[in-house]
């Protein structure tokens, strides 16, 4: 394992992203975690030397705060750093919130605080509540021991949060489609300019960088055999200095064990290899068109409890290779996305800023007519 200075500890390269758990039931987002296994990728990612274990308030509806709870009291508590979040759109009440944390996490401190999913929508939330000044003190109290954020907002609110305060840290989404078409340029140099560590979420943007197309796949492993499609992602992302830590959201013993392997030396691309690569990213992305990262904020805000994350996926199938009605042959007549009725909850919270109802809409009108439009 590779690691990085941070003040005076030294940080895994390679973060544990806990908010994607193997779960028991078919369901996979609403049956509960299967804790046994994700015990045994914990145990894998710390004999690996991994350090670092993200996790939310909200992921998988609380319960993984509390199976990495379970995992991690196994282990000595100098031994591992931990970071949660505070999401003040779940429950504003941020010193229960807190307190309800340690409980979960059987703890009495957390290393990595941050205000979660800071946006345009609710950075006056975050900055006028109280909180900061609340988990201020937990900091000097030592139930923190570093405070940071993490956001997706557009570059000037990034602008005006970061420099709202002294913050230790920052999580930002970033990788090599979004560095390409998207502000996350823009964004890691507000942090840069500002001596702010990058913690990166979406490394491989909720899996979608880890495998293409068919054939882009092939160029990449024909370039380099034996690298895995995603480790093309984080080789990409160990060129950028001021990236602390990359979390990846691991579901599987085999995706712990191929990033173990990508981050077992510095395997940085060379700048060679980071133009092969930026190619790939402009072919990929002329098919590309829906840019959901599964983050599933928008699900329990739907009435018609629709499976949206899924459906954009059934779209985004759709423009790479036209094969999509297979995915939704077998899908519920309730869980089609012509059951949307266009109530725009689900736009609120995606911090992408999707069109969500447009795009079940054109999903709706393939569906029926073999058509987009
Ligand atoms: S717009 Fe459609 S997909 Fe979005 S919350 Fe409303 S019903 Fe669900
Ligand atoms: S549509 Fe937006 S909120 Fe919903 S899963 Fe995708 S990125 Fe997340």
């Amino acid at each position: 394992m590779i690691y990085k200075s941070f003040k005076d500890i030294k940080l895994s390269r390679l973060g544990m992203g806990n908010m994607r758990l193997p779960s028991l039931g078919e369901d996979k987002w609403n049956s509960p975690i299967d804790y046994a296994e994700s015990a045994r990728m914990i145990d894998e990612a710390m004999k690996g030397g991994v350090n670092y274990y993200d996790t939310a308030y909200v992921y998988q509806n609380g319960d993984s705060e509390r199976c990495v709870g379970e995992a991690m009291k196994r282990y000595p508590r100098d031994s591992f750093y931990l970071a949660t979040k505070f999401n003040y759109r779940a429950n504003p009440d941020y010193k229960a919130v807190f307190a309800e944390q340690l409980e979960r996490l059987q703890t009495d401190h957390i290393d990595f605080y941050l205000l979660h999913c800071m946006t345009e929508r609710n950075i006056d939330n975050y900055l006028n509540c109280g909180c900061i000044e609340f988990f201020e003190q937990m900091k000097k109290e030592g139930k923190i021991t570093y405070f940071g954020f993490s956001s997706h907002a557009q570059p000037d609110t990034l602008r005006r949060f970061a420099d709202a305060h002294k913050w230790d840290f920052a999580q930002i989404q970033m990788n090599y489609l979004d560095w390409e078409f998207s502000t996350t340029e823009e964004e890691y140099n507000i942090l840069t300019e500002r001596n702010i560590p990058v913690i990166v979420m979406e490394s491989v943007r909720g899996g979608r960088l880890s495998s293409l197309t068919p054939e882009l796949d092939a160029r990449l492993q024909e370039k380099q055999p034996g690298w895995s499609v995603s480790s093309w992602a984080f080789r990409w992302l160990m060129t950028h200095d001021n990236v602390l830590v990359m979390l990846s959201g691991m579901s599987t013993m085999d995706q712990v064990k191929d990033n173990l392997r990508t981050f077992d030396k510095d395997n940085a691309l060379t700048p060679e290899l980071s133009s092969f690569l930026i190619d790939i990213a402009h072919e990929f992305k002329k098919g590309f068109t829906v840019p959901c990262t599964a983050c599933r904020y928008c699900t329990p805000h739907c009435p018609m409890k629709l499976d949206i994350p899924s459906l954009l996926k059934v779209y985004n199938d759709y423009k790479y290779d036209r094969r999509w009605e297979n995915n939704l042959k077998d899908m519920e007549a309730d869980k089609l996305p012509s059951n949307c009725i266009g109530c725009g909850s689900c736009m609120e919270q995606c911090p992408q800023n999707i069109e969500i109802p447009t795009y079940m809409a054109k999903l709706s009108k393939l569906h029926e007519t073999g058509k987009e439009e």
